[in-house]
């Protein structure tokens, strides 16, 4: 099926979509845009008529909470950040709340960290929350709890990423994130002029990120950068991504009624198990396991284990079960997966061939079995 059909027949069928706001859209210099707001409420509520089951990701609650202090000199470092997302929120929210209330329809306020999804108790009680809200017809309303999420280890780091990791918690079917920019441009704009937009990205894993977005470290917590890697996991999921112009007047609506706009990033064909995609992206990552080039290149053709004779070294202090990385020698990311040894028995049997680890009986012959590995994972 080509991109435009796809696009127009997965717009027409979804079930459920997760649709991640950014605070530029919903933001001005005096705090939140409420004639923004107000059509992006209108617009879900459209959504929400057509029996579409909607969560929205909404970041804004800093820059609210900015807006109501007034003094921004005051307002640096991680505390001063948290406090006025802790002022903001509640803002946020109420505003959320009035605005849905008049068009007949509920919201709910979610905060989580990074740490509530890496349990897995405490991700099926945040999925069996969902369930119940959106069986309640309810809009949740999601944003990272600011409060206590200050460390690498408990923070998704942007909403694009707990955008992308709540796909997989509810189970949609399409991810939809609102951006100030008209979409995905074919070029760096720093480089080349006349870039235009992309409409479809047939492949997002293909891209050279680093070259179109400026890297990484140019886009602070969002940026296409983010938004990229976000559809880079949406993809793996099975789910395709619409980057979308948020500050465009009823853009939802224009383009479920088929005006072609922004970009639309398809999905892998076979999508991960759900399992594989927490697996990969709920939890943190304890070490590394570095690996030559015959191995990274048996792993890549796919459905393959890591062997110990593959591993040239072992680094950092894991337990057996933890999540590792897995690079070349050269220093190329090659994927996640759970250890089947600790970091110091990996050392033990690193290098060693498969015969050799029978005749010394050591419990596991793969040091990473392949239903546990992620290959190509975004991390
Ligand atoms: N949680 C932050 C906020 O509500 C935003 C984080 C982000 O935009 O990625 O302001």
């Amino acid at each position: 099926m080509d991109w435009h059909a796809e696009k127009q027949a997965i717009l027409q069928q979804a079930r459920c979509v997760v649709i991640k706001v950014g605070s530029a859209v919903l933001t001005d210099e005096h705090g939140l845009d409420l004639h923004v707001i107000k059509n992006l409420v209108k617009q879900l509520a459209f959504l929400h008529s057509k029996e579409l089951n909607v969560v929205l990701v909404s970041s804004g609650a800093v820059a609210a909470g900015r807006a109501v202090l007034r003094e921004e000199s005051s307002i640096g470092g991680v505390p001063g950040k948290q406090a006025a997302s802790a002022i903001g929120q509640s803002r946020l929210m109420h505003t959320y709340d009035q605005l849905f209330d008049a068009h007949g329809i509920i919201s709910a306020q979610i905060l989580l960290t990074k740490d509530d999804l890496s349990n897995r108790q405490r991700f099926l009680n945040a999925r069996n929350t969902f369930t119940q809200l959106l069986s309640w017809g309810v809009i949740p309303v999601v944003n990272e709890n600011d409060t206590v999420a200050v460390q690498e280890l408990l923070k998704f780091g942007d909403n694009d990423t707990l955008g992308s990791l709540l796909l997989n918690l509810v189970e949609a079917d399409l991810f939809i994130n609102l951006t100030t920019v008209g979409g995905v441009l074919c070029a760096n704009p720093e480089k080349v002029s006349n870039v235009t937009i992309m409409p479809c990205v047939e492949d997002v894993h293909s891209l050279d990120l680093d070259e179109l977005c400026g890297g990484k470290t140019s886009v602070g917590t969002g940026g296409m950068y983010s938004k990229l890697l976000s559809a880079r996991r949406a993809s793996q999921l099975g789910v395709p991504t619409l980057i979308l112009p948020g500050k465009e007047k009823d853009v939802l609506i224009r383009a479920f009624e088929g005006e072609e706009m922004g970009t639309w990033i398809r999905a892998n064909v076979r999508g991960i198990s759900r399992r594989k995609f927490w697996m990969a992206y709920n939890q943190n990552v304890y070490g590394e396991i570095v690996i030559d080039e015959g191995a990274a290149k048996a792993l890549r053709s796919g459905g393959k284990s890591l062997l110990p004779a593959g591993i040239t070294s072992v680094e950092g202090d894991f337990m057996a079960g933890d999540l590792v990385r897995v690079v070349t020698t050269q220093g190329d990311a090659v994927g996640v997966g759970l250890s089947n040894y600790n970091a110091k028995d990996l050392q033990m049997v690193k290098g060693r061939k498969l015969t050799e680890l029978m005749e010394s009986n050591e419990p596991y012959f793969e040091a990473i079995h392949c239903d546990n590995l992620l290959i190509g994972a975004v991390i």
